[in-house]
């Protein structure tokens, strides 16, 4: 270990297992160690650096951001805030946007939206959430108990009240449970990304988005790990044909800087009034201008580049030696090995390929704009290390 390695040992809170890596510059899909190893990047800093790192186009914006102003408060206004809700609206029909910092921060405030829309429509014992066994919303104690996996939960109790969870292939058995709870809201992620990069089924959600517009109970989609373009649609909702009235999103918004959005559709636009929800550093002008970077670029060419490259990666596991089945939409792939994950992971490192692992899966979120020499080098090494005994 080194001496760097020992004191963020020493330092930092116990919460991560760090990989025995060490990354001190990059360019794009590559990392380089302070040795100068070179690490293809198959994770993107878990699907958060959506054009590598350092892109020059994201990076320009920044920095001219940077010099005009780097905060403000949400007192004041300013034109990168501004301007990225309009085209987050305008691309999705969504009516308007609340920025926060993070993913977990970006579903509370989806909670909160639901809840007060709710109670006022219906009565406060409209409350509760429901959402999906294996899901995964965040780490504060109120995502935590929207997050549907009970190993999560057990040490920090109490957690806030309210949320009941549905199994992912029972529509009638949600559609029960939510009656029987008096929904305010369904919480779903499309695709469950920690929960093993799991598509649920297009059936299951368009039946729940049926039923919760035949009883005005809210539709929430979790786009935190699957939006921006991850799964080769601009959120994994439009892969699906329903319509979301609340998306919360963050992880590759801000193309490697800390940015969460809430966005809110037509019934819950007028939720909101001055003084129910804030963030002092939400929509700050250098992470929105780095988003509209991000943002402005995924067009439908992109997005058809962004599926290719899935179908490429899918077309080359299928079937592998030490694969079992390849899961995911875009470039968000799950990979079921024979060898556990971890040892895979570990094995591809060491190769200088970085993947990630999603429950018992090999789990690949290159950058957006991955090189294909690049991506079928790293395919390569993942694929020998599945096969090799
Ligand atoms: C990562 C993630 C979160 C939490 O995001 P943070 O930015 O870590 O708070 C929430 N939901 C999903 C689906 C995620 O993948």
């Amino acid at each position: 270990m080194s001496e760097l390695m020992n004191i963020d040992k020493t330092y930092i809170a116990n919460t991560y297992a760090r990989f025995p890596v060490e990354i001190v510059s990059g360019k794009g899909s590559l990392l380089y160690s302070p040795e100068g190893k070179r690490y293809i990047d198959m994770g993107s800093g878990i699907g958060v650096t959506a054009f590598g790192t350092g892109d020059d186009a994201w990076k320009e914006a920044v920095v001219a951001q940077l010099g005009k102003v780097q905060h403000t408060s949400n007192l004041y206004y300013t034109e990168p805030c501004a301007m990225l809700a309009k085209l987050l609206c305008e691309r999705t029909g969504m009516k308007k946007v609340f920025f926060g910092n993070s993913g977990a921060e970006a579903n509370e405030c989806a909670i909160k939206a639901a809840r007060k829309y709710a109670s006022e429509k219906k009565g406060p014992e409209y409350h509760t959430i429901v959402t999906l066994k294996n899901s995964f919303h965040g780490r504060t104690l109120t995502t935590l108990a929207a997050t549907g996996q009970e190993h999560y939960h057990e040490l920090f109790q109490p957690l806030t009240p309210g949320f009941a969870y549905a199994d992912a292939d029972d529509p009638e058995g949600l559609r029960k449970l939510a009656l029987e709870v008096k929904a305010a809201a369904v919480m779903v992620e499309c695709i469950q990304g920690e929960g093993g990069v799991r598509v649920i089924d297009g059936d299951f959600l368009r039946k729940t988005a049926e039923f919760c517009r035949e009883q005005d109970i809210l539709l929430i989609v979790d786009e935190v790990q699957t939006g921006n373009g991850r799964t080769g649609q601009l959120y994994s909702y439009m892969n699906f044909g329903i319509a979301p009235d609340i998306v919360s999103t963050a992880k590759g918004l801000g193309g490697g800087l800390p940015l969460g959005a809430c966005l809110l559709g037509e019934k819950v636009q007028d939720v909101f009034h001055p003084g129910d929800h804030g963030s002092t550093f939400g929509g700050n002008p250098v992470c929105c201008a780095g988003a509209l970077s991000v943002m402005q670029r995924l067009d439908d060419a992109f997005l058809a580049e962004v599926r290719a490259k899935g179908d490429f990666i899918r077309s080359a596991l299928v079937g592998a030696p030490g694969v079992e089945y390849v899961s995911g939409l875009g470039l968000m792939v799950g990979v079921k090995t024979i060898k556990s994950a971890a040892e895979v992971v570990a094995k591809c490192n060491e190769k200088g390929v970085l993947c990630l692992t999603a429950k018992d899966k090999v789990r690949l979120l290159p950058a957006l704009n991955i090189p294909m020499e690049l991506l079928e080098e790293a395919v390569a090494v993942l694929k020998d290390v599945c096969g090799e005994d």
